[in-house]
């Protein structure tokens, strides 16, 4: 059997940097298809894709509500020629009932142990519109290194140079943030994996700068410094989204390797002010991500968060505007407040404002927006502050006696 699994293109966002990582779900998908299925892999962010082929069956993996649309494009290409498409991913859980339609068969979940019902329905031509495995978390020791052999890395590239490969070291988040929908897909529950199958995967993947994504290592300080404790020997360099502000922890993420974290720089406060600070005081740089046009916010609170942000000396900032996705608190807020403007998919990108600001217009904060971008980048440039960004690691390996190739290798790594 064929199996072509697909990543369908969404709209990027013009402002931000142009590098291309390569993606995770698809290769977690793929870590559990059996070996008896022919899998090719296709990212159309990267690639253009042939829908005039003949697989035996189209799998599409859908990360993001602006990827959507083209799924379901792609979908109805393939069905109109008599393929059968089959579809899961974190968006479409979360619009479940289109993409349903739009589809032979949705899965929705995580797939660990589950994807074989799915599969043996396939071969005998028994599909099931629906898979809701959503109450069904399996085990988070069932979960198996990636399929990072699917990937072409040749398109994961910026300026020649391979980027970061993702890993992840745990799933779920105990918090439960208003724009966020982590509570909606896993329940508010942190499922870290056994840091042992962890240091496995980081063993075998060939790149000395790898991105955990997941949703934030801030979770339990004691697994924290274990999971450090063990990364330090592999001498890798990684991307994180927050991490625990405490300097026993920083400190061991410095030495595992913390390159970078994403922090959200929710307001201009002393609390956030610490934290950057304490990151940037054990070595770790901070790409903030500022989120515009919250329900606290006026004109001159998002102007003065810009200058927070300089002020701060972040190395890299991502501003996008507050959006009423599915499933998040702040959407059952906002649609009970008859709030949201329209739900066009293709325009749910964070980078346009969808829905009526509280204390502006829609035009105000789309304009805020451009000017945040502008006003923090200035004349340096964001190719500027990733070069800079990309000169602290390099510096740092160079200490450390290794070397990060351009084609990912790492150089000077010996096997502890
Ligand atoms: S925004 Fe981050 S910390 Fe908040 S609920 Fe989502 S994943 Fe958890």
């Amino acid at each position: 059997m064929w199996m072509k699994l697909i990543y369908p293109k969404w709209p990027k966002l013009p402002e931000q940097t142009e590098f291309h990582l390569p993606p995770h779900g698809p290769i977690n998908f793929a870590a559990n298809v059996p070996n008896d299925v022919h899998l090719t892999f296709h990212d159309e962010n990267r690639e253009e894709l042939d829908l005039e082929d003949k697989p035996d069956v189209v799998a599409l993996s859908v990360m993001l509500t602006c990827a959507t649309p083209r799924a379901k494009e792609i979908a109805m290409a393939y069905r109109a020629r008599g393929i059968p498409v089959i579809a899961g991913g974190i968006a479409v859980a979360i619009h479940k009932e289109e993409m349903a339609a739009a589809c032979d068969s949705v899965f929705l979940g995580e797939v660990e142990g589950h994807f074989g019902e799915m599969l043996a329905d396939l071969r005998k031509k028994t599909l099931k519109k629906v898979y809701d495995r959503m109450a069904q978390l399996p085990p988070i020791e069932s979960v198996r290194p990636a399929r990072r052999d699917i990937l072409d890395y040749a398109n994961y590239t910026y300026r020649g140079v391979r980027m970061a490969d993702l890993v992840h070291a745990s799933r779920g988040c105990r918090f439960n943030c208003p724009p966020c929908s982590v509570a909606y897909l896993g329940g508010r529950c942190f499922r870290p994996r056994p840091i042992e199958t962890v240091v496995e995967e980081v063993k075998g993947i060939d790149n000395g700068r790898l991105f955990f994504v997941d949703n934030s290592l801030a979770q339990d300080k004691a697994w924290e410094l274990e999971l450090f404790k063990a990364l330090k020997p592999l001498k890798r360099k990684w991307i994180a989204h927050p991490i625990e502000a405490d300097d026993e922890v920083l400190q061991a993420a410095y030495e595992a390797g913390a390159w970078y974290v994403y922090q959200a720089v929710t307001d201009v406060n002393d609390q956030i002010r610490r934290r950057i600070q304490m990151y940037k005081d054990h070595g770790i740089g901070v790409e903030g991500t500022i989120i515009l046009g919250t329900d606290d916010q006026t004109k001159d609170d998002v102007l003065r968060l810009i200058d927070f942000c300089l002020e701060m000396d972040l190395d890299m900032a991502e501003f996008t505007v507050m959006t009423p996705f599915l499933h998040t608190p702040y959407r059952t807020q906002v649609e009970a407040e008859g709030r949201v403007l329209h739900d066009n998919w293709i325009d749910y990108t964070t980078g346009k404002v969808v829905f009526q600001p509280k204390h502006m217009t829609p035009t105000e904060l789309q304009d805020l927006y451009y000017m945040a971008w502008d006003r923090f980048y200035g004349t340096d440039g964001r190719q500027t502050k990733m070069a800079r960004l990309f000169r602290k690691v390099v510096q740092r390996e160079r200490a450390e006696g290794t070397t990060t190739m351009p084609d990912g290798t790492v150089r000077g790594w010996v096997k502890p």
